[in-house]
């Protein structure tokens, strides 16, 4: 086993892709006999598989079958999904809790126990995070994301994955942070934040699921791509490095990324994380490269005449507005011009907005003056949607 070591394989069937790419790392099993195994799929919301969002089914039925065949039971599969949403109710929609249960593995709600809180030595942004205590007390955590885009990350995989083990809102503190000296643009408060909980929650194995990736309006309104592939490491940062190659982006101009492979290096004799270093089987792996298309800087530029305003908002306000956009635009596009937008915004570090704007989630309400407001921690798309229309009737 080599820490440098990433293995991908490529193939439109993920359970049995999973299986091989994790034989080919040799992970030394026999010591996790006996130690609790939490397995984190990316299961943050509440939709079907196969379309880019959540983890597959067949992969995490792929990690968990390789476990069991070399004699390690103690598994368990868990989420603390996107606020709004119920952990044991998003695994059961996409499919991972059949898998699961069909193989006698436990589910856990990551929220159902109090949290733990972690101190984070030396970190940029945060010092302390609230940290589910089913990883806490995990002896050994795989990661199991989805290869995504991410409006406001560039893209989300293994380590942006762990912040599903942050206890309820704490995950919503990562993105309400204020701006820090200690951040060199264009990097961002988020960015470091990421990097910061690397330092208490990077998972010893990661298995990183692109048999059906996500490209553009991500995290979750993007469109599905279908690149049956399948990356797997040891080293998360080193997974995740080859994972962003694939896409066709540049991982060092993946912010968070970056800054945690720094502070690996900083903390630990961590070898460098880049193109020369890491060992790639097949070395020819970037022939499977799938060029994804980037999440747009500015939601306008998808939806014309749209104007949001996103400042500090999380990714379950986020997604609610790409999905209400997404689903509903059509209908409501021919009541505004480039003269007369519609405004929308989102988050706690909003401005004073222009008269009539939409204003988004609880985070918006000392804005809401006269303006059309949104309550909920996210409200749905079709909240929105019926709040626009009363503003159109009248
Ligand atoms: S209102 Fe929206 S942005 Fe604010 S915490 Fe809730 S989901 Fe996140």
């Amino acid at each position: 086993m080599s820490m440098q070591k990433v293995v991908v394989c490529k193939g439109s069937d993920g359970y049995n892709s999973t299986k091989k790419s994790l034989m080919g790392l040799h992970i030394d099993t026999g010591k996790l006999k006996n130690k609790k195994i939490l397995i984190k799929p990316n299961a943050g919301r509440l939709v079907d598989k196969d379309l880019g969002i959540n983890t597959s089914p067949d992969v995490v039925a792929g990690v968990i079958d390789f476990f069991k065949e070399a004699g390690v039971h103690g598994l368990t599969v868990g989420e603390s999904p996107i606020m709004g949403v119920k952990a044991l109710n998003s695994l059961k929609q996409c499919g991972i809790s059949q898998v699961a249960l069909e193989r006698g593995v436990k589910l856990l709600d990551l929220d159902s126990a109090p949290p733990v809180v972690v101190k984070i030595e030396n970190g940029k942004v945060i010092d302390r995070l609230k940290v589910c205590r089913g990883a806490v007390d995990a002896d050994y955590i795989v990661s199991v994301p989805v290869i995504k885009t991410h409006m406001h990350t560039q893209v989300s995989l293994g380590l942006k994955n762990m912040k599903g083990c942050l206890y309820k809102k704490e995950k919503v503190k990562l993105h309400q942070l204020p701006f820090s000296d200690k951040i060199i643009p264009p990097a961002k408060s988020l960015d470091a934040a990421v990097a910061d909980m690397s330092n208490i929650l990077l998972p010893n194995l990661t298995v990183i699921d692109g048999t059906i990736a996500q490209e553009g309006l991500g995290p979750s309104a993007g469109a599905p791509v279908p690149m049956g592939v399948i990356i797997a490491s040891e080293n998360c940062l080193a997974a995740d490095w080859v994972a962003v190659r694939l896409m066709g982006f540049d991982p060092v101009k993946v912010h968070h990324l970056q800054l945690a492979i720094e502070s690996l290096k900083r903390r630990s004799d961590s070898f460098d994380i880049d193109n020369d270093s890491l060992v790639v089987e097949p070395a020819d792996y970037m022939k499977w490269k799938v060029d994804l298309k980037s999440p747009p800087k500015k939601i306008s530029l998808e939806f014309l005449n749209v104007k949001v305003e996103d400042k500090d908002s999380c990714s379950a306000c986020l997604s609610t507005v790409l999905m209400f956009l997404q689903r509903h635009y059509k209908d409501f596009a021919d009541y505004f011009s480039e003269e007369n937008p519609l405004h929308i915004a989102i988050g706690k570090g909003i401005g004073k907005q222009p008269e009539n704007a939409l204003l988004i989630g609880n985070c918006t309400f000392n804005q809401k003056g006269g303006n059309i407001f949104v309550k909920g921690c996210p409200p749905v798309a079709s909240e929105i949607k019926a709040a626009l229309f009363k503003k159109i009737k009248k």
